[in-house]
């Protein structure tokens, strides 16, 4: 397979469709980024990489965190993780408040943000120096020291997360989180202010293609649970638009406001794009396009 013939032909085509999408304007730091950026990078599973465009130009994670900070969680609850989280798609708005009135305070899944605000009141009970453990754990996926949290993105969130602060203290009037309501935002605006490039996403989530083992061969997850994870990424991870996601695209993956998306074929490829004007899902519009270009051009999808 010639990807890098391939992703210059789906870079093309996809700036040459009319586009809609606006960028995210909920965290106000995130306004700050050039809605025009637009990077592609593809890791094969036997190690080469393939870019283009600001695909080595780092954004804000922002929900691309979720599918880290469960897969750590995993890492030491194992299934145990499922009993204060689900694995159901929401249908809803990934900020939504509603089901969680009459699931009794459990999310459906850890990509709403109710399901990661659990998820990382899971890491504070668990970790010694959570913030710091949970970089470690995101540099030693990615093989990369230099990934680090954007205080300015924590902090704008902070001063303006007012949703989310809304969901903690919901969860916690239901008993579904141990910690302080203050200390579990903290760590979930700072798990969304990551930031990374393309290449760096593609490298990080190289061990969910790999049955659990990132490029370095260090075992992270067991087989099960990748396949288990990569489950939850195909039917939540594109909020109440993960069945359009996998009827266009084919491919288990997880997408952020930041505008990065990551999706994965296991055995065979990573792949992560990053564009900041979204959908009215609050999807990355140019690379929802490329990734069903990809697995359209290559042939290559979980179906
Ligand atoms: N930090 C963002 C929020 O909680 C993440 C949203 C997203 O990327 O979907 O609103």
């Amino acid at each position: 397979m010639n990807y890098d013939v391939i992703l210059s032909e789906i870079f093309a085509a996809s700036l040459a469709l009319p586009t809609n999408g606006a960028i995210a304007t909920t965290i106000p730091e995130l306004a700050t980024v050039s809605p025009d950026k637009f990077g592609i990078h593809l890791t094969t599973l036997d190690g080469k990489d393939f870019g283009i465009g600001d695909s080595n130009e780092k954004f804000s994670i922002q929900s691309i965190s979720k599918a880290l900070s469960v897969a750590f969680a995993f890492t030491f609850l194992g299934e145990k993780v499922w009993e204060r989280v689900g694995v159901e798609p929401s249908g809803n708005p990934f900020n939504s408040l509603v089901q969680l009135e009459y699931e009794k305070g459990k999310p459906r899944n850890p990509f709403i943000n109710a399901g990661a605000i659990v998820i990382a009141d899971i890491l504070i009970s668990n970790l010694q120096n959570p913030k710091k453990d949970f970089l470690e754990f995101v540099r030693t996926l990615s093989g990369n020291s230099t990934i680090d949290y954007n205080p300015k993105v924590a902090l704008s969130e902070k001063n303006t997360g007012f949703r989310n602060a809304a969901l903690a203290n919901f969860l916690k009037s239901f008993g579904n989180i141990e910690n302080e309501v203050e200390d579990v935002l903290d760590f979930y605006f700072h798990q969304c202010a990551i930031e990374m490039s393309c290449k760096e996403l593609a490298h990080a989530f190289y061990c969910f293609a790999n049955e659990g083992k990132t490029r370095e061969g260090i075992s992270i997850l067991t087989p099960s649970q990748a396949k288990r994870l990569n489950a939850v990424m195909q039917t939540c991870g594109f909020y109440d638009e993960s069945g359009e996601f996998t009827y266009k695209v084919g491919l288990p993956g997880k997408s952020g406001i930041g505008g990065g998306i990551v999706a994965l074929l296991p055995n065979h490829f990573t792949v992560a794009t990053w564009s900041p004007k979204l959908n009215k899902k609050g999807n990355s519009e140019l690379g929802m396009h490329a990734l069903e270009l990809l697995t359209t051009k290559t042939g290559l999808s979980i179906f």
